[in-house]
């Protein structure tokens, strides 16, 4: 059967994880291989995803106050080593552009890895007085990271993200942004993506190359890996004094702001698939699906399907869109009902509709969920309210059902033997004590290739001993493998 050869085409997650992954990306249709290792394709369907994720992030970063605005793809040299510690660490990811027109150029550009280093130079330039502050901006833009080892969406080398870079008078103004910031990307995952997240500080070796506290979220995928899905950093005032941003405080006296910068990407598309796919594909939740229903009609024994179905199918298209959701007709004549079952069934369509020469005599049509595989015959008056019903079904329990993985796979580790016993066989996120010291970290992560994935910041912490060397720990800590 040719719905037979759609599935194969699949890896099982349990066999091979990451082939599994690789699979759903290729045959979806999400993404292709480009010519340069690393830069990837993302083709119409996942770049369908994209725009609706892109459109949910860009309300949620307006509604906070902010607004967008574009900076230059090409950094001087001179401007990116102004802040040591950020050319540190940046610097091995950076591709140059040293000939232009043919010429070599008077100083190489780098092409932007993330713009703290333009967008400061900016702001030194517009900032002058406190009544300047704050400054609120975020930008939509395409970054370039040499990358060793890449995987579509996960790690490329090109990839797509918003970056916010905020200027405020004070420290504790600057920390408020930066948790507001970490709270919208927790918010938009778990309410859009369906994906729950912690959320917490990085350690001072996580952190990013030149921030004071740096905040993140990170989801917990199928293979027990965690993802970090979103970063929010406080850079205190670094990149201020490196651009040399100063302003006219409120008593006249030269003072220097404080910034953050906070940034999501393509790779959240990444954590989407893991997240949520199955053994069949894809499995998108409602709010984001390019389509949320696809209606395949099915042709009659005999006679055109053109002219007995294909019309109610148009009809009821009208209706549910009307009422404001993404429908699709899928009305190839070169393709049978079972392949196209399979068809968006891998593409992750949350609710399939089939209407056939029988339905049609009852009123009636077949619904169909893509998570539960439940099957309803629906009136067809009233269809477009038993559609909604389950598309927000589906939203809330894809959401329950991610919850139940992350709390199925959180354990805690009383000593280190059990550590490595758990990080060895199943993975997933452990719970346990942490002296503070960056090379006990180290070595866990030597050990193990668990790494501290964040340190919580709501509750009280609650203290105990290192889960490696036994010194006291002041609070517990989350760790993972990560990609
Ligand atoms: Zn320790």
């Amino acid at each position: 059967m040719e719905k037979d050869r759609v599935m194969k085409e699949i890896t099982p997650k349990d066999q091979d994880y990451s082939q599994w992954y690789l699979d759903v990306v290729l045959k979806a249709e999400l993404a292709d291989y480009g010519p340069v290792k690393g830069c990837m394709v993302i083709r119409p369907y996942g770049y369908a995803i994209w725009e609706n994720m892109q459109a949910d992030m860009d309300r949620r970063i307006k509604e906070t106050g902010h607004v967008n605005a574009y900076f230059p793809l090409l950094i001087p040299k001179s401007f990116l080593e102004k802040e040591k510690q950020h050319v540190e660490g940046f610097s091995p990811e950076c591709a140059w552009v040293t000939i232009g027109g043919g010429e070599e150029l008077p100083e190489p550009l780098a092409i932007r890895p993330t713009s703290e280093a333009m967008i400061c130079s900016m702001y030194a330039k517009w900032v002058n007085s406190w009544r300047d502050l704050p400054i609120l901006i975020n930008q939509w833009a395409n970054v370039l990271r040499w990358e060793k080892v890449t995987r579509p969406f996960l790690r490329t080398t090109e990839f797509l993200w918003q970056e916010g870079h905020t200027l405020h008078e004070t420290e504790a103004e600057a920390e408020e942004e930066t948790l507001k910031m970490l709270h919208v990307y927790r918010s938009f995952s778990e309410e859009t993506l369906a994906m729950p997240v912690l959320f917490g500080r990085k350690t001072e070796s996580e952190k990013f190359a030149g921030a004071l506290r740096t905040y993140s979220i990170e989801a917990l995928m199928g293979d027990g890996k965690a993802l970090q899905a979103g970063t929010s950093h406080n850079l205190g005032q670094h990149f201020a004094k490196a651009y040399g941003i100063e302003f006219l405080g409120r008593s006249q006296e030269r003072l220097m702001p404080w910034s953050t910068s906070w940034g999501t990407s393509t790779r959240m598309l990444g954590g989407l698939i893991m997240s949520h796919g199955d053994d069949s594909g894809l499995i998108l939740p409602p709010k984001v699906a390019p389509h949320q229903v696809v209606i395949v009609p099915i042709p009659p024994r005999k006679g055109d399907v053109n002219e007995a179905v294909l019309p109610k199918c148009r009809e009821v298209q009208a209706a549910l869109r009307g009422t404001g959701i993404r429908v699709h007709v899928d009305a190839r004549d070169t393709q049978l009902p079972g392949f196209k079952y399979a068809n968006w069934e891998m593409r992750g369509v949350p609710v399939r509709m089939e209407i056939g020469p029988k339905d049609l005599e009852k009123d009636q049509c077949v619904l169909v969920r893509r998570d539960t595989r439940e099957k309803a015959f629906v009136p067809l008056a009233g269809v477009a309210a038993a559609v909604r019903e389950r598309l927000d079904a589906m939203q809330r329990e894809l959401l329950e059902r991610a919850r139940k993985y992350v709390a199925d796979n959180t354990r805690r580790a009383s000593s280190y033997d059990q550590f490595k016993q758990i990080m060895s066989e199943r993975r997933g996120l452990i719970v346990a004590g942490w002296c503070g010291e960056a090379d006990c970290e180290a070595k866990i992560k030597e050990e193990t290739r668990a790494t501290i994935r964040v340190i919580p910041i709501v509750g009280e912490p609650v203290s105990g001993a290192c889960v490696r060397c036994g010194k006291p720990s002041p609070t517990e800590v989350y760790f993972a493998q990560a990609y």
